[in-house]
């Protein structure tokens, strides 16, 4: 009670703290002084009723946090001439993330947020010397940093802007110290991982291969490494198996961006087993050679599609036309598949038609060596890029399946042409291309080394994983039993 009322008094009396401050350290270092000069006990007790005082004010000043219940009404008081002294901020800087709705755009949704038409469009121009905003698509994120004026509850300036224009990617738009918009394109470094799976066909490779954890477009390309010597609808059998090591690369937060190559890729049919290895060479012009680096037998893919399940519609060969309704020879392959799946070059080369031609339809054909071409017929419509003069890679997409010229459904319609002549696709002869010897044989076989032991290393973890996960199962099944017992 009598503290209370000794610091009402105080509160009551002193109105300027700092004056106050003053004095009682003014006093304090006087009583000091005293008490350390006479060092005895009889100034230090009649100092104790001024230092209980002393104590009590300098315990309002300096540690609110430690004031008791009953200082409330002092606390108050102080509290309210520290807003006297400090006034409430006006303004504050605000993060917004705003999602794109279809139909918006960089100046209405700056604008939107009440920003002046000439501010929006100097952020506008600044966003469009590094990325053209009419690329920004509905559900991208938008991050603003705003100015607000709080008593007027509205926006003063736009600092700052960031969007993410793909993964690991960003615009980044920042106001300088004259008030004028910056703006640059970030990228994240990106991390090479390796993966690794392996699995018995059931069935369908892409399925067992999906099941492994194999995305779609890795599974495309092993088909592609594959499909010279390999017929994924003939060929493979249940109970054949595939091995395979491939790249991603990954964000530093581990979200994969796209996929690289893979490195080594592995079938085994029945009792044969291909296994194949990627080599670069120092023109980066990269192939895939067994254990020895003997070259794969490289010859022109016999059914150049994305669609591996496509039945042969009409053979090589003597046929019943189904339009002229007699016999013909038919000149190539028909592959019937669904409309707009994929057409590969059946080969590296240079195409050297790309044109609607009559009968045929949109039609292809694509030169690979001084003997052979290929030509494709009634496509949908041609790949980006496709035209005359243009060098393709073999199981390089170039268009799409269709129905267009003398057709009677969608079909692909597949020639291999031999020194001018039409052949039969599925009769034509391997080729190899050139072994690996002297300086690249040397830094091949380092190389396989090097993914043998790697792809041992990756094996051995994804086989202590899955006891890990095992002896979990085994423990959760051990907890469930003493639980039924
Ligand atoms: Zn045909």
């Amino acid at each position: 009670m009598l503290k209370i009322q000794i610091k009402k008094q105080i509160s009551a009396t002193v109105k300027d703290k700092r004056c106050w401050l003053t004095f009682c350290a003014t006093f304090a270092i006087a009583l000091t002084v005293i008490a350390v000069s006479f060092n005895n006990s009889e100034v230090n007790a009649s100092t104790t009723a001024m230092d209980a005082t002393l104590e009590s004010v300098e315990n309002e000043i300096y540690n609110e946090e430690f004031s008791e219940p009953d200082n409330d009404f002092i606390a108050d008081e102080f509290i309210a001439e520290n807003e006297i002294e400090e006034p409430a901020p006006t303004e504050e800087t605000r993060e917004n993330t705003l999602i794109l709705k279809s139909g918006d755009t960089l100046l209405n949704i700056l604008t939107g947020l009440g920003l002046e038409y000439n501010d929006a469009n100097d952020i506008f121009l600044a966003f469009k010397k590094v990325y053209d905003p009419r690329k920004l698509k509905a559900g991208q994120e938008l991050q603003v940093s705003m100015l607000w004026n709080l008593p007027e509850d509205k926006l003063i300036s736009v600092d700052g802007l960031v969007s993410e224009i793909s993964k690991g990617e960003r615009v980044v738009v920042e106001k300088d110290a004259d008030g004028k918009y910056l703006s640059r394109r970030e990228k994240d470094e990106l991390v090479q991982e390796l993966n690794t799976a392996a699995g018995i066909i059931d069935g369908n490779l892409s399925t067992a291969m999906n099941n492994e954890g194999v995305p779609s477009a890795v599974v495309g390309n092993f088909i592609n490494i594959f499909s010279y010597s390999v017929d994924f609808r003939r060929d493979v059998k249940k109970g054949d198996k595939f091995e395979i090591i491939y790249e991603n690369y990954i964000t530093p937060d581990g979200e994969v961006v796209r996929h690289g190559d893979i490195l080594f890729a592995a079938l085994t049919l029945g009792k044969t087993e291909i296994e194949l290895y990627r080599f670069e060479d120092k023109d980066g012009i990269a192939d895939y050679y067994d254990k020895k680096g003997l070259a794969m037998k490289k010859t022109l893919s016999r059914k150049p599609m994305s669609y591996q399940n496509a039945r042969i519609s009409s053979p090589f060969g003597r046929r019943f036309h189904p339009i002229y309704k007699d016999y013909r020879i038919h000149w190539g392959i028909d592959y019937a598949a669904p409309k707009n799946s994929l057409v590969y070059a059946g080969g590296d080369g240079v195409v050297q038609v790309a044109k609607y031609n009559g009968g045929y339809g949109n039609y292809i054909k694509i030169r690979h060596n001084s003997e052979y071409s290929t030509a494709y017929g009634h496509m949908q419509k041609f790949a980006k890029g496709i035209r005359p003069g243009v060098r393709v890679k073999q199981g390089q997409v170039i268009g799409y399946v269709g129905s267009t010229g003398r057709s009677t459904g969608p079909h692909l319609h597949y020639e291999v042409i031999h020194n001018g002549r039409r052949v039969n696709p599925l009769k034509v002869k391997a080729s190899a291309s050139e072994n690996l010897r002297g300086q690249k044989l040397a830094v091949f076989k380092k190389q396989v080394a090097k993914i043998e032991k790697t792809y041992q290393k990756m094996l051995a973890e994804k086989q202590k994983q899955a006891e890990d996960g095992n002896k979990l199962a085994t423990n959760i099944r051990d907890q469930k039993d003493v639980n039924a017992n």
